[in-house]
């Protein structure tokens, strides 16, 4: 059980990858409630010590000990504590503080802190030295998707965030800004303010606590027009698995003033291998930032039946494309509402298995939102009478669902879940968006994140598909349709008690099986938990799997040692290949069989 009072909150000013004091008493309530029902203690340590496959403890320690001495005791530290969950704001970075596994499964043996690009360099090439596989972070909150955990047990995590947290530079004339890894969006949110700069907008995920430069190497989204964190990123500067450093872009052109305007430099775009990649450690990213496009208004309707999807997505889908809708499409399942209040599914329900759709109904019959099964949240951007004429046409599409309703927000108390996706979507970060992991003590999320066409007969499969598994595992799934542009992300959250391993196994069953099954139908995932990640990349196997063929070729080019973050989205180099490290099929475990000896040796 968390022992902290929800008082000992680390704010911004305190902390890299604290809260900003105008959102703490947000954070004191979510951390109360997530304590008022957790039930897991800290335990200690069976599997200690963790030390990574191919290397003998005695010089693990050596190298450990050499290390500390380059870059200060202060910031090497052996893990050999109990495993704290935290929770969002406090999240740990030794390991995932929302594990789908064994807690001691995936785990790091040590965290470093490099204060430098220069460091970063040093922990390359100590690496390489030691033969010791790293795994950098930049905030660790990648919850979901294995949070701060490295896929390889016991590599050495680089935890960039802590030191380098510094804001380089904010353009307000270009509307740009150079950030380190620990540089959340609520430091950059809250900086932007400070500097008076009123007129730049930050486009935030749900939450704000994550790394602006990790969220984008991740392929994150926010919600105002500039929702595409990737796209909208000019310039890197990156460390190599060897060491060197380089900088993408107009970035390498020295005295250059253009590195955050124009992404593309000269000769080829590399930017791309970096994102969900492990062949690099990006210390510093540039983005750009939208200005304030002179007013903004948001909406919300409500549609009655699963099946106005297909409707509801086939009048999406147009809108989207010409840009009538302006912000990314945000189709959410209303049983969402109900765990939004933070409240346990308990609070709604006794019984077993999936949640019951006529009890959902039943609940929304006394919420300001009414009886429903799909929610829009969308927001039109300009001036008045632009945004008005944008208004209409969508108020005319949308009314064309029988049954379909406009809620007029008006009516919606200020502490309504409506005014915090409105101000997401008008780039100010929020912290509503974790009370519905509240929905069993001690409650982790794992999220299968298929990718489709805007069509209305392909969000209708998805969600049947989506259905069917929710029904049968008895665990409850919140369902977001997001429509980026022309492609329709589905993600489905699965909530688990991250302390009933029958749960946890159940939520990583139910996600395998969704995978492969929309595979067999021609749907991908852009982004997965690294547990998952094997048989995601294995279902991108056109031409006898090209692709991943070229990916372990750039791999073995770039990282012939194989030390940076082996296994990150199924890359596994040359010496971890063919050793059982994939997840896949029948074999569950996290773990291979040894390391072979690096190029050229025969030893190691
Ligand atoms: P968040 O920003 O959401 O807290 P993390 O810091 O956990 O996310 O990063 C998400 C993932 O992206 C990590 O698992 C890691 O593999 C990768 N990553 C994060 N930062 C970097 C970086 N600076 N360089 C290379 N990879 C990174």
């Amino acid at each position: 059980m968390p022992s902290d009072e929800p008082t000992s909150i680390p704010t911004l000013e305190e902390k890299h990858n604290g809260v900003p004091a105008r959102l703490l008493h947000k954070a004191k309530r979510a951390k109360s409630l997530i304590q008022d029902i957790a039930t897991k203690p800290l335990r200690p340590r069976k599997r200690l010590p963790v030390i990574p496959q191919g290397i003998e403890r005695s010089r693990f320690f050596l190298a450990i000990e050499e290390l500390s001495k380059e870059l200060g005791d202060e910031n090497v530290e052996v893990n050999d504590k109990p495993l704290d969950d935290g929770w969002y704001m406090e999240p740990p970075n030794t390991h995932d503080g929302m594990a789908v596994t064994d807690e001691e499964e995936l785990v790091a043996s040590a965290v470093v802190y490099p204060g430098s690009t220069d460091d970063v360099q040093k922990i390359v090439l100590w690496a390489n030295k030691y033969l010791i596989p790293v795994h950098p972070i930049s905030m660790g909150r990648n919850f979901g998707y294995g949070g701060a955990a490295p896929r390889v047990r016991g590599a050495v995590v680089i935890d960039l965030g802590k030191r380098m947290n510094r804001i380089l530079d904010i353009n307000p004339e270009d509307c740009t800004c150079l950030v380190e890894p620990g540089v959340s969006y609520y430091a950059l949110y809250e900086e932007v303010q400070r500097r008076g700069y009123k007129h730049l907008w930050v486009d935030v995920p749900d939450l704000g606590g994550g790394s602006v430069l990790g969220n984008a190497l991740d392929h994150g989204v926010g919600y105002t027009p500039y929702g595409d964190h990737w796209a909208m990123h000019s310039g890197l500067e990156v460390v190599t698995p060897t060491g060197e450093v380089v900088r993408t872009g107009m970035g390498a052109l020295p005295g250059n003033n253009t590195w955050q305007v124009f992404p593309y430099g000269f000769g080829p775009v590399i930017d791309g291998i970096f994102s969900q990649s492990n062949y690099g450690i990006v210390t510093k990213m540039g983005f750009g930032l939208m200005p304030d496009p002179g007013g903004h208004e948001s909406f919300l309707y409500a549609f009655e039946k699963e099946e106005d999807l297909d409707q509801l997505v086939e009048i999406v889908r147009p809108l989207r494309i010409a840009m009538i809708l302006d912000n990314a499409a945000n189709i959410r399942h209303a049983l969402q509402i109900l765990a939004l209040s933070g409240k346990p599914r308990t609070a709604f329900y006794q019984g077993e298995g999936a949640f019951p759709t006529e009890k959902m109904h039943e609940y929304l019959k006394g919420h300001p939102y009414g009886e429903c099964t799909w929610l829009y949240f969308g927001t039109c951007y300009g001036p008045k009478e632009t945004r008005q004429l944008k208004l209409d046409i969508i108020h005319r599409e949308f009314m064309k669902v029988p049954g379909a309703r406009r809620i007029d927000p008006t009516v919606l108390p200020p502490s309504d879940y409506f005014w915090s996706r409105d101000k997401i979507s008008s780039g100010e970060p929020d912290l509503e968006e974790l009370a519905w992991v509240n929905w069993w003590p001690n409650g982790g999320h794992v999220a299968f994140s298929p990718v489709a066409p805007t069509r209305g007969a392909d969000a209708l499969r998805l969600w049947h598909m989506a259905k069917k598994h929710w029904t049968v595992s008895g665990l409850d799934f919140f369902l977001d349709f997001v429509v980026g542009l022309r492609e329709l992300h589905l993600i489905v959250e699965c909530v688990y008690d991250r302390d009933d391993p029958r749960q946890r196994s159940t939520a990583l069953e139910v996600m395998r099986a969704l995978i492969d099954e929309a595979a067999e139908q021609g749907y991908g995932e852009y982004r997965t938990h690294l547990l998952l990640s094997d048989q995601v990349a294995g279902t991108y196997s056109w031409n006898n799997n090209a692709l991943m063929k070229f990916n372990e070729r750039l791999k073995d080019c770039l990282d012939p040692n194989g030390i940076l973050a082996p296994g990150r989205s199924g890359i596994w180099p040359a010496r971890y290949r063919g050793r059982g490290w994939e997840i896949t099929g029948a074999r569950k475990s996290s773990e291979g069989d040894g390391v072979a000896p690096p190029p050229g040796s025969t030893k190691l």
